[in-house]
Parts: structure tokens; C-alpha cells; sequence
């Protein structure tokens, strides 16, 4: 039968050579065995470092051993203690890496058993939940909401049927407030956005631009199709009557945000389920410049979760994949 094992030559052994390979393979495990005793890790409980409590005898050191060129047929007891005692110390050596590896991991992760469970305040939520639903430049739409899970809450401006009547309550809440939220904007179809893509796109190109020109200025202010949040049905865009009475050279303009209508927002919408989507200090994470008229529905608990402890929607989602990762 062919294999591909090489050929093992068979050597006779002296018995002298054979006593000390034999001293060798039961002192060895013995001599690793003791070390352990004398030069213990010490320091840290046996539930964090369980991977660490046992240093195997590498391969590399019993190779050594058995190649040592003084373990020949005439080596002399002296000579064979020489060599055990010289891995004796490897081992030592060996030892203190580890402890020093584990002193390090200890100092850096301090309360490993704190961190496994989300803190009390932690909503009950799952990554697969229809409220979580993320889309964005990094999140590409997966699958287009069906047409009869829309409603409207404005002429022409449809939203998720779930959400639209938390949407009214906000509105009237709003409104008892002295605040005429008026919609801008809530659910695109992917359609739609494409034919609003193309057309400004195509506009571009016709002012002398290259493709790629044109395709980088139509992004700038608006959402690639297929990569914005109102295909989920969850978000809108919401501004004020006194702000559009006021004339601004845009409607949506960062300036809302500092307006009565736009501070309501931001110290309300939360009470629904709503978060601003796209806060200030978090563009470099949601890849989108701040919106202070961009709602988006994630419900009461997440919310307020996200508020209290300044998270946007990325990193709240990257939480609970932490939180599941650790349950599975
Ligand atoms: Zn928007």
C-alpha cells in the first residue's frame, strides 16, 4: 500500500541509551509537574483564567530534549541532570511569560464577570426586531416593505402602520405645546428614490460631468437608492409651521435644530418611541450630517435607552449583538 509517511529506520539501542530515554519520559512530566508547584500563577480565580492555568510542555522543548547531542550512548548521569535542569528553567521561564501575559489581561479586562450581562436599564430587545431595522450608507435595504404595511399620515407622505399612530400622538402632543409639526418627508420607495437619484444625477452629467462626478455630487444631500432610511417606513422628516413661516433658505436646515420647534423634538420625541436619527456628534458613525428633523421610530424603552446614554442607532444595535453573542 502506497502512503506518504516516511520511511522509519529502526536503530538498536544500547541499554544504557534506552535507561535514559526511559529516566527521560517518566522524570520529564514529573520535573513539569513540580515546576507547576514551585513556580505556581498565581493571583487570579480559576473562572477568568481557566485557559490559562495549564502551560503545555512545548513541542519544540521535547524535541530539544530528545535531540540533545550529550544524550548519546555514553552520557553520563551528570550530563542527563545537565539537560533536565536546563528545561527546568525553560519551564521557569515559561512560566513567568505567562503569569506576566495573564497579569496583563487582567488589567485590562478587570470585570470580565460584570460585563456579561447588559446593565439593568438594558432594553428587552432582539437585532432581528422589525423596530431595529437598520439602513444606511453601510446597510443596504435587504428586502422593500410591503405596500399594505403603509398608511398616511399627510397627503402623498406614507408611513409604517405600526408607527403612524405613535407618529399622530407626537403630533398632537406637539401641537398642545404650541408646535405645528408639518411632514416633509416619510416613506420613499426605493423607485422613487432612484428616479429622484437619476434625475438629478442625469442634470450633472448634462453641466459637463464624468460619471463618477456626478454620481459623487448627487450623494452629497441625498441617499444612494436603496440606502436610505425611509424605505423602512419608520422614519420622517418633520418640521414646524413657524419654520417654514419664517422663510428659510432651506427647509431642512441644520438651523431647525436650534429652533422652539426643533428643541421640541429633540426634548420630546423620545416619549413615542422617536430618536433624533442623525445627532451632531455622531456623523462618523451614522455617515450622515446632522438632521434635527430626521425621526426615526425605535420604540419607547430603545429610545430613551439611546438618549440616556447618548447612542445612536449603530452603536445601540452593535450592544445588543454584544449582549447576544454573549447569550449564545
Ligand atoms: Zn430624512
Amino acid at each position: 500500500m502506497k502512503t506518504d509517511q516516511p520511511i522509519m529506520k529502526k536503530r538498536k539501542l544500547s541499554p544504557r541509551f534506552s535507561i535514559i530515554i526511559s529516566f527521560l519520559i517518566v522524570f520529564t512530566p514529573l520535573a513539569w509537574f513540580f515546576s507547576q508547584q514551585f513556580f505556581p500563577i498565581e493571583g487570579f480565580a480559576t473562572e477568568t483564567s481557566q485557559s490559562f492555568d495549564y502551560v503545555p510542555l512545548p513541542d519544540e522543548m521535547i524535541k530539544g530534549l530528545l535531540d540533545q547531542p550529550n544524550l548519546a550512548e555514553d552520557a553520563t548521569t551528570k550530563d542527563t541532570a545537565a539537560i533536565l535542569k536546563t528545561s527546568l528553567l525553560t519551564i521557569k521561564e515559561l512560566n513567568q511569560s505567562k503569569t506576566e501575559e495573564k497579569v496583563l489581561l487582567a488589567t485590562t479586562t478587570p470585570v470580565k464577570e460584570a460585563e456579561l450581562s447588559p446593565p439593568e436599564d438594558f432594553p428587552t430587545v432582539s437585532t432581528k426586531d422589525w423596530n431595529l431595522l437598520l439602513v444606511g450608507p453601510d446597510h443596504k435595504l435587504t428586502t422593500e416593505i410591503d405596500a399594505n404595511q403603509l398608511t398616511p399620515i399627510a397627503p402623498d407622505e406614507l408611513m409604517d402602520q405600526r408607527v403612524a399612530p405613535v407618529f399622530e400622538q407626537l403630533r398632537g402632543a406637539a401641537q398642545e405645546d404650541g408646535v405645528e409639526l408639518s411632514v416633509v418627508s416619510a416613506y420613499r420607495s426605493v423607485e422613487d428614490q432612484t428616479a429622484v437619484f437619476d434625475e438629478k444625477f442625469q442634470r450633472m452629467k448634462a453641466q459637463g460631468m464624468t460619471d463618477e462626478e456626478a454620481k459623487k455630487v448627487t450623494m452629497t444631500g441625498m441617499t444612494e437608492p436603496g440606502y436610505s432610511e425611509h424605505h423602512t417606513g419608520l422614519s420622517v422628516d418633520v418640521v414646524d409651521n413657524a419654520w417654514l413661516a419664517s422663510g428659510p433658505d432651506w427647509t431642512l436646515s441644520e438651523d431647525y435644530g436650534e429652533t422652539v420647534g426643533g428643541k421640541w423634538l429633540q426634548a420630546h420625541a423620545a416619549e413615542f418611541g422617536f430618536v433624533i436619527r442623525y445627532p451632531k456628534d455622531k456623523t462618523e458613525i451614522t455617515k450622515i450630517t446632522y438632521e434635527p428633523w430626521h425621526l426615526r421610530y425605535v420604540g419607547v424603552d430603545v429610545a430613551n435607552y439611546m438618549n440616556a446614554h447618548q447612542l445612536c442607532l449603530e452603536e445601540f444595535i452593535d450592544e445588543v449583538e454584544k449582549w447576544e453573542s454573549y447569550g449564545s
